[in-house]
């Protein structure tokens, strides 16, 4: 992980240094109760941990804390991890009117959402993947 990552000063945590090719990109996960939000999570850290960028608090967001909503917008690109098409990560920056922002979802990837089951390793790979894959393709365009 680069070193900046995961400082609790977000401004300088959010630069170029967290990126993918020196580019200031913010991860954000659902993070919410069922196993599809825990496979949106665990995706989410593990790109952080391979430098793919740093990941934020999305509840930050939904509670309007303005500086965190500044720095969403200050990205070159937010990535917003959702487990399934209720899109709550998705719907938090489209009331902010936050547009930077590539969107993945693990229900997209075959993966079931299913009360009271973990999320295995296999799947969070299967999402960092499809992560991987949205933020190379949104940084090309
Ligand atoms: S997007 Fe789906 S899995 Fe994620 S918090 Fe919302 S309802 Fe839960």
């Amino acid at each position: 992980m680069a070193e900046c990552c995961g400082s609790s000063r977000p401004k300088q945590a959010a630069s170029s240094c967290c990126g993918g090719g020196g580019k200031n990109v913010l991860l954000y996960a659902c993070s919410g109760g069922a196993n599809v939000a825990e496979i949106a999570d665990r995706a989410a850290r593990r790109l952080m941990a391979e430098g793919k960028g740093t990941m934020f608090c999305l509840a930050g967001l939904g509670a309007d804390i303005q500086g965190m909503v500044q720095t969403a917008r200050d990205a070159d690109l937010n990535l917003v991890l959702d487990g399934c098409p209720m899109d709550c990560a998705k719907k938090i920056f489209q009331r902010h009117g936050i547009t930077n922002y590539t969107q993945a979802k693990v229900t997209d990837l075959g993966i079931e959402k299913v009360k009271g089951v973990r999320a295995t390793d296999e799947q969070v790979a299967a999402a960092a993947d499809a992560a991987r894959a949205a933020i190379a393709k949104a940084l090309m365009a």
